[in-house]
């Protein structure tokens, strides 16, 4: 038996067009799995599915704002009628900080937006396939895999950007809340907890020689995470091999929290 073949399997994941969610995409439909991309803008959802040809799983993509549940329900609907199930759903998508600003000046507009995408995206999402795992499983087929994109800001002090943080703790709380939750429905729900990743997100901030000066030498590995860096995470999640494992979370940063 082939532990991390997922042919036949079907996954969601949100913000699958660039970034670490494209890398999980990449690495799940490499191993068979079916997946459907998830993302607001449709040109880069396009480039992302042919990033993908040649790769086992069938690649479908949606265009869907998470911070809508209409949007959420339509797209989890149109990827039901396409593939018939849905076994795993990466809730990925998630904005950064933008420009860092002291707590006192926060704007309860940015306040609203981070929690609108980064928790109430998470929260849309997993409902929406819960949903659908929780009927399958009540029929006698019981496996779903809940994902989420955490940071290592939900564990680290990160000043200027408590709105991001905050979002990401409670990402955390979520999955262990659903790990538990959903156990009796085959469902795990676990997050992955990202290090500094080369992304759009960052960029900006990589290109800043004092940045990477400060923060390079604090990664064991020596060298900022790549989106593919992602893959091998993703398919253990969605894979039969952590069948037993759920409402943890897991870090994949270099090193960088136990130097
Ligand atoms: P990217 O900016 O490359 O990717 C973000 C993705 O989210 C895009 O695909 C974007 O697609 C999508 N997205 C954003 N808002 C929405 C929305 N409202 N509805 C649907 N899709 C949306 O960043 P990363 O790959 O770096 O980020 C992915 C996740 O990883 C995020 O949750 C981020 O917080 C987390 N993370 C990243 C780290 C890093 O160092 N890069 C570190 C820790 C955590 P589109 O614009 O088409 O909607």
């Amino acid at each position: 038996m082939n532990l991390f073949d997922l042919t036949g399997r079907v996954a969601v994941i949100t913000g699958g067009n660039g970034g670490i969610g494209l890398g999980i995409a990449q690495a799940l439909a490499g191993q068979g799995c079916n997946v459907s991309i998830w993302g607001r803008n449709a040109d880069k959802n396009k480039a992302a599915a042919a990033s993908m040809a040649g790769l086992s799983g069938k690649v479908d993509t949606r265009v869907c704002d998470v911070t809508d549940p209409a949007s959420v329900n339509a797209a989890m609907k149109a990827t039901l009628d396409m593939f018939g199930r849905v076994d795993g759903c990466f809730a990925n998508a998630g904005i950064g900080g933008g420009g860092r600003r002291s707590f006192i000046e926060r704007t309860e507009e940015e306040w609203r937006t981070m929690f609108a995408t980064n928790l109430d995206g998470v929260f849309h999402a997993f409902q929406a396939a819960a949903r659908h795992m929780t009927e399958r499983a009540n029929a006698g087929d019981p496996f779903g895999r809940l994902v989420a994109t955490s940071s290592l800001a939900s564990i680290f002090g990160t000043a200027r950007n408590e709105h991001y943080a905050a979002t990401k703790a409670a990402i955390n709380a979520l999955v262990r809340a659903l790990g538990v939750e959903l156990a009796r429905h085959g469902v795990t729900a676990n997050a992955i907890l990202p290090g500094w990743i080369k992304s759009d997100m960052t960029a900006g901030i990589m290109a800043n020689e004092k940045f990477v000066a400060n923060v390079m030498p604090r990664i064991p590995m020596r060298r900022f995470g790549e989106a593919s860096d992602f893959g091998g995470i993703a398919v253990y999640l969605m894979s039969k091999a952590s069948s037993y494992h759920t409402a943890d979370t897991f870090v994949i940063d270099g090193g960088y929290t136990a130097f």
